[in-house]
Parts: structure tokens; C-alpha cells; sequence
């Protein structure tokens, strides 16, 4: 047990917040499972990344950003929630972080789609391997076309 402040800016404990997510609940919306993704950043639980990114997507260059980098806080904006089946989220939220190159701030608008009571994020700057008229990676049963194609940026 911990008793650190969770690094995702909330002001509650690691242990009653993102780490209870660490440790395999599943986060309730989109918002929660990105909050526990910059958490994960910040404390370099690599494999919570890789867990909570949608399947099928190319994993490396999670490891090594993160390793990279400093983090030095999360606001989070705004979350929508779509709706649909299965459901979409976008998260706008703002990170800080301090690198070989000094400190930088990314204002970004996520996508997350949540299939079988699990969030994912769809990470949309990842080389897609699979063709539109596959199963979506997310498995939600659908052709990727009619399911997360249209968050890819690509
Ligand atoms: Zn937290
Ligand atoms: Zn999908």
C-alpha cells in the first residue's frame, strides 16, 4: 500500500485512485481511464499502457516516451461520451512533461471506445496493419469501418 497522492492531479491518494485501476478495476468512463493512463505515464507502468490501448496497435513506442520523459501535471478539459455500440468517449485534456529538450505542454482531444465494461484508448498516430473491412480491433463484433476507423487521424 501507498500512501502518495495520485499523480493525476486529482488531490486523493494513489491507492483510492488511479492505482485501484493500476490494479485491474476497470475504469468506470473514459475520463478515469485517462486520468490512470497519465498516472501510468508518470510512475512508468508500462504494461497498464499497453493494457488499456486498444488491440492490435504497435506498443514500442509507448515504453520508450514514456521512459523519456518527465511529467509535471494533467488538466483535463472536458469528456464526451457518444454514446453507441459499442461506446466512444473524447477526452480534452492538457499534459505537461520535461524532456532532453526542456518542457513541453500537448492540448489533445482523445478518443477512448469502451467494449465489455473495459476502456481503451484508441492511440490514433499508430501504423494500422488491418483493413477497413476487418473486425475491429476493439472486438465489438463490427466491421472496422462502421466501428473505430473514423478516430484514426489516417
Ligand atoms: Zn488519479
Ligand atoms: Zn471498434
Amino acid at each position: 500500500m501507498s500512501t502518495s497522492i495520485c499523480p493525476c492531479g486529482s488531490g486523493t491518494l494513489l491507492d483510492a485512485c488511479c492505482g485501484h485501476y493500476h490494479a485491474g478495476h476497470p475504469a468506470p468512463c473514459a475520463q478515469a481511464l485517462m486520468r490512470s493512463r497519465y498516472s501510468a505515464y508518470v510512475l512508468g507502468l508500462v504494461d497498464y499502457l499497453v493494457a488499456t490501448t486498444l488491440p492490435g496497435l504497435d506498443r514500442q513506442s509507448i515504453s520508450d516516451w514514456s521512459a523519456q520523459s518527465t511529467w509535471l501535471g494533467l488538466e483535463v478539459e472536458s469528456s464526451e461520451v457518444l454514446g453507441g455500440q459499442p461506446e466512444h468517449a473524447f477526452v480534452t485534456f492538457t499534459a505537461r512533461w520535461h524532456d532532453s529538450n526542456g518542457e513541453h505542454s500537448h492540448r489533445e482531444r482523445s478518443s477512448f471506445v469502451q467494449n465489455a465494461g473495459r476502456w481503451y484508448f484508441i492511440d490514433p498516430t499508430v501504423q494500422l496493419k488491418l483493413g477497413r473491412n476487418d473486425p475491429c480491433p476493439c472486438a465489438s463484433g463490427q466491421k472496422f469501418k462502421k466501428c473505430c476507423a473514423g478516430y484514426f487521424s489516417s
